[in-house]
């Protein structure tokens, strides 16, 4: 019997510093895999000699591969290409710089063979990255999760494991421009799992993700995971309803305080505006139709089916 391929895809920006040792420690674990290998680096527009260094592991290895962007597009474009480009029955994404313990790559074959198609490793604890990251990282989550109704696992990571029928799905469907990888990846469905991992420090290099590349990065998530900012006109609307009816009422009811034609003008000015927030909240509305229609997410993921031809359309 033939055996399985596992594609290890390993995205690689300035790392000539991490990734002799990547290659030294990850091979030798690829090699007592039950599973075949390739090991595909995608070069995420390195300014380093990181380029050079993967030729020259290609040409010493011809199951080590590598694609090679024209210039940094980020890690999400990274990991997106290493998903499109690999050919084995099944895709694990991790770092190149040791983050992602690749001693847990036994005990991913294993979930694969026991017929797992999607495997999350979970972070436990990141020492190395520093107060100011983990709180805020929590933080992220936790908004994150009331806001949208897809749910986030926090310190799961951009290190997982996916099954050939479910990386199809995320080839397939998931080609939005603004995107998260790994919350879709939590949530396609599938039979799922996750493994605990203690992050450890880099092995070498620096990280390049910086503060201010992180709070762009949750915004973005937060704005394509969830409608709810554009909903904020409604809310508004109620508000200043409730506020025009209540200067109504204590009014009405008191009949005194304020010079005359004080009341008339607070009032009439909550009533306009209410009508204006209404007005934009519907315009919000549709945009939150026009913007689920753009992501074109898919409306269901079939696993599987017996005696059935595919659907007709
Ligand atoms: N990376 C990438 N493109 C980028 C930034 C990072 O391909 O624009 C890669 C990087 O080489 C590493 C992984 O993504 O393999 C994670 O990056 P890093 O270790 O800097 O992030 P951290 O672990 O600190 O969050
Ligand atoms: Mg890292």
């Amino acid at each position: 019997m033939m055996k399985k391929v596992l594609s290890v895809v390993v995205s690689v920006y300035n790392e000539e510093q991490a990734l002799p040792m990547f290659v030294r420690t990850v091979k030798p674990i690829l090699e007592t895999l039950p599973w075949d290998y390739e090991l595909l680096f995608v070069n995420d527009g390195s300014a380093d000699e990181s380029l050079s260094l993967l030729k020259k592991f290609a040409v010493e290895d011809p199951g080590v591969k590598v694609i090679s962007f024209s210039r940094n597009f980020g890690h999400e474009a990274a990991m997106i290409a290493g998903i499109d480009y690999a050919s084995g029955d099944a895709v694990v994404c991790m770092d190149a710089d040791l983050q992602h313990p690749p001693e847990y790559l036994p005990e991913i074959v294993e979930k694969l063979d026991a017929g797992f198609d999607v495997i999350h490793m979970v972070r436990t604890g990141n020492h190395s990255a520093g107060v100011l990251k983990n709180v805020t990282s929590a933080g992220f989550y936790w908004v994150i999760n009331r806001m949208s109704d897809v749910k986030l696992e926090p310190g799961a990571s951009d290190f997982f494991a996916l099954s050939r029928r479910s990386a199809q799905v995320l080839r397939e469907n998931y080609r939005e421009k603004v995107r998260f990888l790994r919350g879709y990846v939590q949530n396609i469905g599938f039979r799922r799992t996750t493994i605990e991992y203690e992050a450890r420090e880099r092995v070498a290099g620096e990280s390049k993700y910086s503060i201010r590349k992180l709070f762009a990065f949750s915004m973005n998530t937060i704005l394509c995971f969830s409608n709810l900012p554009l909903k904020l006109g409604m809310f508004a609307a109620g508000f200043a309803a409730c506020l025009g009816v209540m200067v109504m009422v204590y009014t009405l009811l008191t009949r005194q305080g304020a010079p005359s034609g004080y009341a008339t003008i607070v009032i009439l000015n909550c009533f306009m505006f209410a009508i204006l927030f209404l007005i934009v909240g519907i315009i919000g509305e549709y945009m939150a139709i026009m913007f689920s229609e753009m992501k074109d997410r898919p409306v269901y993921i079939v696993q599987e089916t017996e005696n059935v031809e595919g659907p007709v359309r």
